[in-house]
Order: C-alpha cells, then sequence, then structure tokens
C-alpha cells in the first residue's frame, strides 16, 4: 500500500511538471504562429494619389505563367458619362469601389481586365498578363479583354450597341499578338459566356466572325499551336535551345 501511495504522489507530481511544460510550450507555439501570421497578412498602403479606397484587404496576387488564353467582355456601359469616359481609369476606379484589388510587383491593380479596347479602337493596359485577372472565376489566368459598350440590351440603351469597326479590329489584332506571344490556339480564345453563366459580352458580339479571323491568322502563324507541343520538344532538343518562334 505504502509503496503504491509513494508511487501515486511521485506519478501526480511528475505529471504536473509535465502538464506545466506542455502548457508553456503550447503558449509559446501560439505566440510565434500569432507573430508570424500577422507579418505574413499585413496590409499594404496604398499609394497617394490613387484616389481609390478598396473595401477589402489588398494582398499580393500570384504570378501566373503565361497565359493559357483570353476571354472577351462587354463593359455593359456607355462610350462615356458624365462628360468622362469609360475607359481604363474609370474601371478601375469602379473595381477599386469593389474591392477587386491586388499587388504585382510592387504595383497595386483594382481593374479586373489586362486589356480595355475603346469605341474609337484604341487599345488601353489594365492588369500586366502576369497578374491573375478578376474577371471570371476559374479563368483569371487567361487574359481578359473588355470592349466598352452594350452588346446585349433589348432597348441599346447604350451606344456603342454592338462593336465599332475599329473596335473589332483592334480586338483581332491584340489576339493574334497575344497568340503568337503565349502560344494560344484560336479554340482558347473565348466568350465570357462560353465559360460562365453570363451573356458577357452580350448577343451582338459577333463572335463567330472574329473567331474565323483567328482561326486564318493561326493557320499562317504555327506558334499559335505549339503550346501542347513544347514540352515534348524541349525534352527531345536535350540542352540545345528550342526555338520555338
Ligand atoms: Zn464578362
Amino acid at each position: 500500500m505504502t509503496g503504491s501511495n509513494r508511487f501515486n504522489r511521485g506519478f501526480t507530481f511528475g505529471s504536473s511538471r509535465y502538464a506545466i511544460g506542455i502548457v508553456a510550450f503550447t503558449a509559446a507555439v501560439v505566440v510565434v504562429s500569432i507573430v508570424a501570421w500577422r507579418r505574413y497578412h499585413h496590409v499594404p498602403k496604398l499609394p497617394n494619389g490613387t484616389g481609390a479606397t478598396p473595401s477589402v484587404a489588398v494582398k499580393p496576387g500570384p504570378f501566373v505563367p503565361d497565359p493559357p488564353g483570353i476571354l472577351i467582355h462587354h463593359s455593359d456601359t456607355p462610350a462615356s458619362a458624365h462628360g468622362k469616359p469609360f475607359d481604363a481609369a474609370a474601371l478601375d476606379r469602379i473595381a477599386a469601389q469593389r474591392g477587386f484589388s491586388t499587388t504585382f510587383e510592387g504595383k497595386v491593380y483594382h481593374i479586373s481586365y489586362h486589356y480595355v479596347i475603346l469605341p474609337d479602337g484604341t487599345v488601353q493596359k489594365g492588369r500586366p498578363d502576369h497578374c491573375q485577372g478578376a474577371h471570371c472565376p476559374r479563368y483569371n489566368n487567361w487574359i481578359g479583354i473588355v470592349l466598352i459598350g452594350d452588346f446585349q440590351s433589348a432597348s441599346k440603351r447604350w451606344w456603342p450597341t454592338q462593336p465599332t469597326d475599329l473596335q473589332k479590329q483592334s480586338l483581332v489584332k491584340l489576339c493574334e499578338s497575344l497568340m503568337s506571344e503565349y502560344h494560344i490556339p484560336p479554340e482558347n480564345v473565348r466568350r465570357h459566356r462560353d465559360e460562365h453563366e453570363t451573356w458577357c459580352p452580350g448577343v451582338r458580339f459577333p463572335y463567330a466572325e472574329i473567331v474565323r479571323e483567328l482561326r486564318g491568322y493561326s493557320q499562317e502563324h504555327a506558334e499559335t499551336r505549339t503550346r501542347q507541343q513544347l514540352p515534348a520538344l524541349i525534352a527531345s532538343a536535350g540542352n540545345s535551345k528550342v526555338i520555338v518562334h
């Protein structure tokens, strides 16, 4: 009995010390984790002069590899409002209010698209090509191009109600250039509505006409179809340099 009591006392004493050790260790781990989490999730301040205050935290966006495709949108807006054009700057301000903000290589971007095409054919830059977009779930590593206009509403409430000739020309040229640069086949140039429940870029967007032109371009530019062959080409080339253009 005595031996057993002594054993129990000893065991209890040992357990308390053990328990205190565990508690202290756990507390230390929690404190270190909280400090690390706060550092990692530090919210950078917006640079002065943007005039924009995003409603959510601005987190660094991931660097994405070469975009595998292009998605086309319409802005569903008029060409201008209150005397100001609906352009990349206007879309940037709207996106900032909605909280579509990210940082990339030290710069803050709000606009969710990579390119904007105005009714006069001007092409404006949005996010950098390798900065993830915010224009379509699951397709934000694709290039997002938006044409300013309303190509959907039955009342044709806003001009342009269909892409202008200058917009179409710029769109085709831009797509061709991106297809060559990133080895994008014409079947990967799609409408927003092809990948998401939306009418965007509207029923009056002449998709068949655009794709026909891009197919013709692809026939003459083999680099637009080399994406799938690249790994095999590189493997078979060994140490020698592969030139795909
Ligand atoms: Zn869209």
